[in-house]
């Protein structure tokens, strides 16, 4: 078997994103959509099958992890989860995407068990907002779950703001401002819209919109160097910022071209695009003893339905899966 994952397009697949579970502590009005099917302990992955899947990736020349749910750190244990990935042969980074409710407590320890960064996802400062759109009530536990990572070293702790159109674009220029005053590496992302969400589609702000929001505020953004990072962001600084700005615009700025990962959902599908719903089911084969040959197998077939680029422009996200079952 070719020991190098591409697709059908030479892109090369090296990045396996991970949803460990579909449960979430918030309730996002962008990622929720008004139909939620429950999912049974047994219809998930136990760690040890993911751990697997994580071993036939890196045979295949995956080299990055990330954790991502649902809410992981809801999910009992995930130190025991991130120090079996780190330890495995190939894999250079685990890293982890949460909304920070939890990160205070487990920061230290998942320091430990060998996590590399974090993604912190906060839209908005304000707590009435923040309950608006997270349905949360203390948005003082994401800050400070933000300062612990940063003290455990977890770094760069980076800050995912998805803006949305007359609920939370008035505060681009705060955000932007903690690259300053607070050294935050901070990322505005597009807001994509999925068939059936509780947030409509005419909440998008295009990046484009963003960017001028900010250099009429701010100041001029020069790239930094380098200009991408391992994923999709574009990254700025203002003058005499120690932190950075990126910008995620899936819709107006589409980066499948440079698309280099794939995921597992919790419910153990290998899913080859965000945005599409083709899947291939792994846990099946995974529960009847496949081997990793097989694995490896099934992640090439799964590489192998990736598209040439997704549809949000045309149309919504198909919704056969919230964006909590798939793991943003
Ligand atoms: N619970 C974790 C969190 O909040 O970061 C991980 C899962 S969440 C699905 C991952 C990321 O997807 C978050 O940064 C969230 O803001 C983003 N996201 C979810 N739905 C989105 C949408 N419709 N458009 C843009 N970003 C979205």
């Amino acid at each position: 078997m070719n020991n190098v994952l591409h697709d059908s397009f030479g892109r090369k697949i090296d990045y396996l994103r991970i949803s460990i579970t579909n449960r979430c502590n918030l309730r996002c009005i962008y990622c929720t959509t008004r139909w939620a099917p429950h999912q049974s302990h047994d219809d998930i992955l136990r760690y040890e099958e993911i751990h697997r899947v994580v071993q036939a990736a890196a045979g295949l020349g995956v080299r990055k992890i990330r954790l991502t749910g649902g809410e992981p750190l809801a999910r009992l244990n995930l130190s025991r989860l991130v120090e079996l990935l780190s330890r495995v042969e190939g894999i250079d980074e685990v890293s982890l995407t949460t909304n920070g409710m939890l990160l205070a407590k487990y920061a230290e320890e998942l320091k430990a068990a060998g996590l590399k960064r974090v993604n912190v996802s906060l839209d908005s400062f304000r707590p009435d907002r923040f309950k608006l759109i997270t349905g949360g009530d203390k948005v003082e536990d994401v800050l400070r779950g933000i300062e612990t990572a940063k003290k455990a070293g977890l770094n760069p702790v980076k800050i995912n703001m998805v803006v949305l159109k007359g609920i939370n674009d008035d505060e681009i220029v705060d955000f932007a401002r903690r690259s300053v005053h607070d050294g935050w590496h901070v990322r505005f992302i597009e807001h994509m819209p999925f068939v059936n969400s509780a947030a409509p589609e005419d909440r998008l702000v295009p990046i484009g919109e963003v960017i001028t929001a900010i250099q009429e505020s701010l100041g001029e953004l020069k790239p930094c160097w380098p200009t991408s990072g391992n994923g999709p962001a574009r990254y700025y600084q203002l003058p005499a910022a120690e932190g950075t700005i990126g910008f995620i615009g899936p819709v107006t700025e589409c980066f499948c071209a440079e698309c280099n990962r794939f995921r597992l959902t919790a419910d153990g599908r290998l899913r080859p695009c965000l945005l599409e719903d083709d899947e291939v089911d792994i846990k099946g084969p995974l529960r009847s003893g496949a081997s990793i040959e097989e694995l490896e197998r099934l992640i090439h077939e799964a590489a192998a339905l990736k598209r040439a680029q997704h549809r949000l422009g045309e149309q919504p996200a198909p919704a056969r899966r919230q964006m909590r079952q798939i793991g943003g």
